[in-house]
């Protein structure tokens, strides 16, 4: 069996469904498998002629290996669909010209890729409850910036044994992100804004999940807490998915050979997406480099770069929000695999990431990152651009993340002369950020003094697009949830909805 243990020491190993269960592991590391099973290239061909949620099975079993076949199937039936994804492909690859192919992972309910783990995640919890014994039910909390808030919601909404509880910041998150929210159904569902910003928010909730009488409180009344975001293995492994099924869809329609190589280009925040990749790099899918896209916040490409991670840097609020992160938790991971598993000098770099504010690997660590990572950043104005030409020049709308992708991938052709195929990971509808899209398309004139509901409008008439289903008519759908409450409300908030 395929046993999980933390990047922090204490080598005892738990199986999948623990791991999904607890989150995090208590000592604060990460769970991570003890061993990566290695496929051979004809389990990798033989997912050519699957469907993505026979691929997804298939990978899955891997790793989640204390589920049955029979478990597997249902948890991947319930989330990869066409009731919750506008497409039967679920993860399409579209070639937009000879040199660029994206991997769109945003055909799910919420326009954004957090949906393909997110819609999966809730079903590997209720079962991990079942295979686990536990008699609570859980509870879910929730501090969003955006996108994961949403995702979360529609992933949990109507799920039994489960409540969820969702955080925002009244005034940090874009309209339409907000009314994706506030309007969100389901009977376990609650939603709050919280006169705060997302720090706020975010420390009201760590203070609520560390909270000793309340936890006892709740275990009284059979309920737990427990977290849905990217430092769960069960939002990680979903993510391992689409890498073969990317490149299984390249061998498919002739754009590559079996076991040719290729490059993907990932636009990042937490690390979590492109260390999916890693982990599908090490199971031995024939993967040249990961090609690490950062923002302005580009703390990634210079630790990729040097070795050197310094936090101690102004945060900029950008175009591209969901990439706004100095500190990527999913680094951890990487550190551990890279380094052995050395779980002491691992604990040592994030004490020293706490403390002081940075840390630095050494030159052997960094030519084994050189083995797997090339790095690089797109400033706003660039993302800009790169929005611009490629309409003009292919008709294809990108989102400000992808966009930052493409931007970056053009920096590593031109600087490394590599022409490895490659496929650039397109994390969100440009619907979702439509405000800066079209301010790209069309210029800054176009957007002043619209809502961001008639910028959807705008958007969908000026491309010849259709609004994407999640996002339409959100204005008149009804308001569910309306109550804010004062950051040090949250945990009476929870107290008065839970008891
Ligand atoms: C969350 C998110 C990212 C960043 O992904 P990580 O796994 O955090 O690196 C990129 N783009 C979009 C649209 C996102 O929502």
């Amino acid at each position: 069996m395929v046993l999980y243990e933390s990047t922090r020491g204490g080598k005892e190993g738990i199986p999948s469904a623990e791991a999904i269960k607890r989150g995090i592991s208590p000592n604060g590391g990460l769970y991570v498998p003890q061993r990566i099973k290695e496929l051979t290239q004809k389990d990798i061909s033989d997912l050519v002629n699957m469907s993505y949620a026979q691929r997804a099975v298939f990978i899955l079993k891997q790793y989640l290996d204390d589920y049955t076949d029979d478990e597997l199937v249902e948890c991947v039936n319930n989330a990869y669909n066409t009731r919750k994804f506008s497409t039967a492909d679920i993860a399409p690859v579209r070639p937009v010209n000879e040199n660029l192919c994206l991997l769109e992972l945003w055909h799910g309910p919420t326009c954004a890729f957090k949906d393909m783990a997110l819609q999966i995640l809730p079903h590997f919890l209720v079962k991990a409850m079942e295979k686990t014994g536990e008699e609570c039910e859980i509870v879910i909390l929730v501090a969003t910036s955006g996108d994961t808030g949403k995702a979360a919601l529609e992933g949990f909404a109507d799920v039994k044994g489960t409540r969820i509880m969702v955080f925002y910041p009244e005034n940090g998150v874009s309209e339409v992100q907000k009314y994706q929210m506030i309007t969100q159904t389901g009977k376990n569902v609650k939603v709050f804004g919280v006169n705060g910003n997302f720090d706020d928010t975010q420390s009201g909730v760590k203070r609520i999940f560390t909270d000793k009488k309340l936890i006892e409180e709740m275990a009284k009344r059979n309920l737990k807490f427990s977290s849905a975001n990217s430092i769960n293995w069960g939002r990680l492994v979903p993510q391992i998915v689409y890498y073969f099924s990317a490149y299984a869809d390249l061998v498919k329609i002739n754009r590559i050979k079996a076991g040719d190589k290729v490059n993907f280009v990932v636009p990042t925040g937490n690390f979590g997406n492109i260390l999916a990749g890693f982990y599908a790099m090490r199971m031995g899918l024939p993967v040249n480099k990961l090609i690490c896209a950062s923002n302005d916040n580009n703390v990634l490409t210079d630790f990729i770069r040097t070795g050197n991670y310094d936090k101690r840097r102004k945060f900029i609020r950008t175009i591209s929000p969901s990439m706004d992160i100095l500190i990527s938790s999913n680094l951890e991971r990487l550190l551990y695999e890279l380094t052995d598993h050395d779980d002491k000098r691992v604990s040592d770099w994030m004490n020293r990431l706490n403390e002081e504010g940075h840390y630095e690997v050494g030159q052997n660590l960094l030519k084994d990152l050189h083995k797997y990572f090339w790095a690089g950043w797109s400033s706003q104005e660039e993302t800009l651009k790169t929005i611009e030409c490629v309409y003009k020049e292919n008709n294809y709308v990108l989102d400000t993340h992808t966009a930052v992708a493409v931007d970056v991938y053009d920096k590593y052709v031109i600087t490394t002369g590599d022409l490895t195929p490659s496929v650039i990971v397109s994390t969100a509808s440009p619907f979702k950020f439509n405000g800066s899209v079209c301010k790209a398309l069309f210029g800054e004139k176009s957007i002043e003094g619209k809502s961001e509901f008639e910028l959807l409008e705008l958007l969908s008439k000026e491309t010849d697009m259709p609004i994407p289903a999640g996002l339409r008519d959100l204005d008149k759908k009804s308001i569910i949830h309306n109550t804010v409450c004062e950051k040090y409300d949250m945990k009476t908030v929870v107290i008065q909805n839970l008891f």
